[in-house]
This record gives C-alpha cells, structure tokens and sequence, in this order.
C-alpha cells in the first residue's frame, strides 16, 4: 500500500509500532472462509445501501489513482448527485467513502455503512479518518452519518427499511481537528525506516503480532493472569514487570490470578479440594452436548431479523460410564428454511430425562431458555433439560488449572493440554467461526449441491469432535480425582 490508509492510520492510534506495520504488511491476515463471508456480506450490503440513494454514480475503478481522478470530476460535476465508494487522495492519506451525497446547494454529506444494528465509539473514528482526507483534499463536508441495520428490520421488508441513519457531525467535527494534527506526524512515523519501539500496555493483549513483538521469547507473560484489570496491569507495567515470576508477593491478586500464579512458580498443576465433589456430583446416563449456530446481518429466513441466531446442528455423545460411548446422535438443519422446532424437538427426544447433560460453556444454555421462548409449549421439558446441564468450563475454572493453560479455559486451549491426542487439525472445519460461515454460505444459497453434501458432512464431523472432546475431559477429571484420591490414602 503506497498510501495511508484507514486501517494503518486507525492501528496506530492503538500502537505506532502497530500501525508502522500495518503500512509494511507484516500484520497477518485472516483470508479463512469467515473473511471472506463477511466481505461477501459486505458488498450485498452495500449494494442495498445504493438502493436508498438512487441514480448515483460508482467511481470505483482498478487502479487507486485514477479512481481518486474519477472521484475528484464526480464532485465538480453538477449532475452528479450521489457517489458511491469514492477514493481521495491527500498528501500520504488514502479514504474509500462508501456514500457522497449532494443536496442542494450542493452541500454534501457523507453516509459510512456499517453491517451492524448497534452505534459503536469506533466508528467516529472511522468515519473522522475520513472526514480529516477530505478536508485535507480541500472537499467541504457538512454531515457525517452513519448508516446502520436496523433490528426492526423482517426478512422480505423493503430495503428502506434495513437502514437506520444516524447523524454523527457533531462527534466527528470534534476529532477532525485532532486528526489533522497528528496527520503530518503520522506520516513521518509510519514512513520511517526505524520502527517505533514496542511498549507493553493494555492493547497488546489482543494484539495480533503479540507473540512476534513484546511478547516474544516472554514465558508466562503478565496476560496469563485471568481477568487482569486495567489498573493492576498499568501498575505491573509502571513497575517493569512483564512476567508472572516477576510479581512480589504483597501485589493484589484474585484468587482465580493467585492460582496461576501459584502454579506458575511451583510448575505443578491445581487441583481443588472441590473437584471431587462436582465430578460426583455428574448424574449417569452421561449425555455431552454441542451445538452450532448461525447468525448474519442478512436475515436468512421469513420473520427474522438482523443477527438472529438459529441453532443449525447438534450433537450428543451418550455414555453409561465415563468413557464407554453408548450412542452418539446428531443432527443438521436443512438451510433453506427455519428449522427452530424440528432441531428443538430432535434434541428433547435424544436426551431423554435423566442424566447430566454436561456442555463446555454456557453457549448451550443460552440457546436453549431462548427456545423456551419462542416455543412456550416446549418450555418444560428444556427446562427440564437446563436444569440437567453441567458446563466443565466452570468446573475447570474453578477446580483445575495447568501451567500450560496460560490462563485460558476455552475447550480449544485446554484440550491440546488434557488430551494432546485429540486434535482438529485433520478436519476441513476447526473452529466455531468457520462451522457458522460454512453454514451461512450454504443458507445463502452460495453453494451448489455437492458442495452443500461435503459441507454437510464436514460440519458434522466438527460438531462431533468438539462432543468427543467433552467425553475426553470427563474422563480426565475423573482420573484426577481418583488419583488425588489414591495420594490421600
Ligand atoms: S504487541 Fe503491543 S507494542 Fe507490539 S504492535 Fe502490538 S500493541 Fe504495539
């Protein structure tokens, strides 16, 4: 990218190492299938966004420069009265708006879509990133608005109403000014050849070149601590402490940091005293339970709207005693239509009405007092079944802890751990967010035949794996208690 654009620009505002690479392309893409889903989402949004604006121009065109040229004419030309995704180009800085609309007078106003039902802060940076390339292209912009999904919106309903608009020129009048004068900052900083040297703070968390910036080489990092908060981390960071190891024994910690701590220092695992209890506690029949969903800004079937969350498969592994699989059940919804009740009464029959049915998380739960809701008639017996539900999540996190979890518990840190034999990486889908945007292609009607049957059956293949595993950490816990329990004879 020979320009700054607003991805750089908005990375380093967060960090300027960040944002310096950024501009060199040394921050790793995510090009899985669920990038490409929401860049295919986007551009049927966008498209629809046309809609509300009708008879305008697109000045789109392959080559930047000259599209910035098009962009340029566009707004001089009196009969042009909207543009869409329109490029500027001012000094080092590069803006695509997604919408430029004349009103009269030729007062302009500027619309940025968002694929999303809610008002976010980030978008008035977004948006003034934009608002400070035109200003800086001598373009005089009166209004800034955002343009959102609405969640009143039905599938069917007509385009007008998918959109809400939401003014924001008071905001971004506030930061253009602030933007302006970092501009020429900026510039200097992300073109240098010298990298701004990494500091750590609160975004390096979740920051994707973590592990090849501050956090390389750094064994159990301050980040393993569990729910560290913003104060405790600005006070480890003042002091120079980047290390679990490094923490002095009188600095505050919860219990839930102590524990990792604890482990970190000795290199032995937790087990709590109350581990026995809740593994006792696990009724037989054991039933585990995993569910996938789907949800996307396009409603997908009648009366739905934005961001509902359908369940679209299930699986359920059934043993007598912990880790003798007995059954294993599983189900898919067909795509092309709402399949809330079918999927619903499936899972009722194949969990019966005893035993615990054990879930990793709450996501499962979740899903379910959401169907007590729309389906009152069936409210009892998924009452019935929540009631049975045991989440091991908890039970790990409250009960168990390896040094090498490094503070996580996701059933996708912890297996590799519990169970190193167990791994996901002969399946075509490997993760939650790949199985809800397989199925959101499949739904949309993107993919053919064959391709849906081989779909089908990959999603089913994670489903089960993601159950299986829950069967493997059953037995694992099992073990642990019963060998504290041979230690304590
Ligand atoms: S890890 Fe921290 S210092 Fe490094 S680029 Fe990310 S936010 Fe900046």
């Amino acid at each position: 990218m020979k320009y700054i654009n607003k991805a750089i620009f908005i990375n380093y505002l967060r960090c300027p190492t960040l944002g310096w690479m950024t501009k060199r392309n040394i921050i790793p893409k995510f090009i899985g299938i669920n990038s490409r889903f929401l860049k295919f989402e986007r551009e049927i949004i966008l498209e629809m966004s046309h809609k509300l604006f009708s008879n305008g121009v697109n000045a789109w065109k392959s080559k930047i420069d000259v599209a910035a040229l098009y962009a340029r004419e566009l707004i001089f030309n009196p009969n042009v009265k909207t543009i869409y995704e329109a490029y500027f180009i001012a000094t080092d800085y590069l803006a695509k708006i997604d919408i430029l609309k004349k009103y009269d007078g030729n007062v302009l106003s500027l619309f940025e879509i968002k694929p999303s039902t809610k008002y976010k802060f980030k978008y008035i940076n977004d948006m003034s990133f934009d608002a400070m390339v035109l200003a800086k292209a001598g373009v005089n912009v009166q209004r800034y608005a955002l343009l959102h999904l609405s969640s009143d919106y039905r599938f069917g309903m007509d385009v007008s109403r998918f959109f809400k608009i939401l003014d924001c020129t008071d905001k971004v009048e506030l930061k253009i000014n602030e933007f302006l004068n970092l501009s020429d900052e900026i510039i200097e900083i992300i073109k240098s050849k010298n990298m701004p040297r990494p500091y750590l703070k609160k975004n390096c968390k979740n920051c994707p070149v973590f592990n090849t910036c501050i956090g390389k080489g750094i064994k159990n990092h301050i980040f393993d601590l569990p729910h560290l908060s913003t104060a405790s981390l600005e006070r480890l960071v003042t002091s120079g402490i980047d290390t679990i190891c490094k923490i002095p024994s009188d600095f505050e910690l919860t219990k839930a940091q102590k524990i990792v701590k604890n482990c970190v220092l000795t290199g032995a695992n937790y087990v709590s005293k109350d581990l026995k209890t809740y593994i006792h506690n696990i009724k037989q029949p054991f039933y585990y339970l995993d569910f996938e969903s789907v949800s996307t800004a396009l409603p997908l079937y009648e009366h739905v709207g934005p961001y509902s969350q359908f369940l679209t498969q299930f699986s359920i592994y059934k043993t007598d005693i912990a880790g003798n699989i007995i059954d294993h059940y599983e189900y898919i919804v067909d795509q092309k239509k709402d399949c809330r009740r079918e999927i619903t009464e499936k899972f009722i029959e194949y969990l019966d009405i005893e035993g615990s049915i054990m879930t990793y998380a709450n996501f499962e739960r979740n899903i379910i007092l959401k169907l007590m809701d729309i389906f009152p008639d069936l409210s009892g017996k998924l009452d019935g079944i929540v009631k049975r539900i045991v989440d091991l999540e908890l039970i790990i996190r409250k009960n168990y802890y390896d040094v090498n979890f490094h503070g996580r518990s996701s059933i996708k840190k912890v297996l590799p751990i519990l169970i190193p034999e167990l791994d996901y990486s002969h399946l075509k889908i490997k993760n939650g967010r790949d199985a809800v945007t397989a199925f959101a292609f499949m739904a949309m009607g993107v993919y053919g035949s064959k391709k849906i049957k081989q779909t089908k059956r990959n999603l089913l293949k994670y489903c089960a794996m993601d159950t299986l595993a829950m069967v493997y950490i059953h037995q694992f816990l099992i073990d642990v208690v019963e060998r504290n329990e041979s230690i304590n004879l």
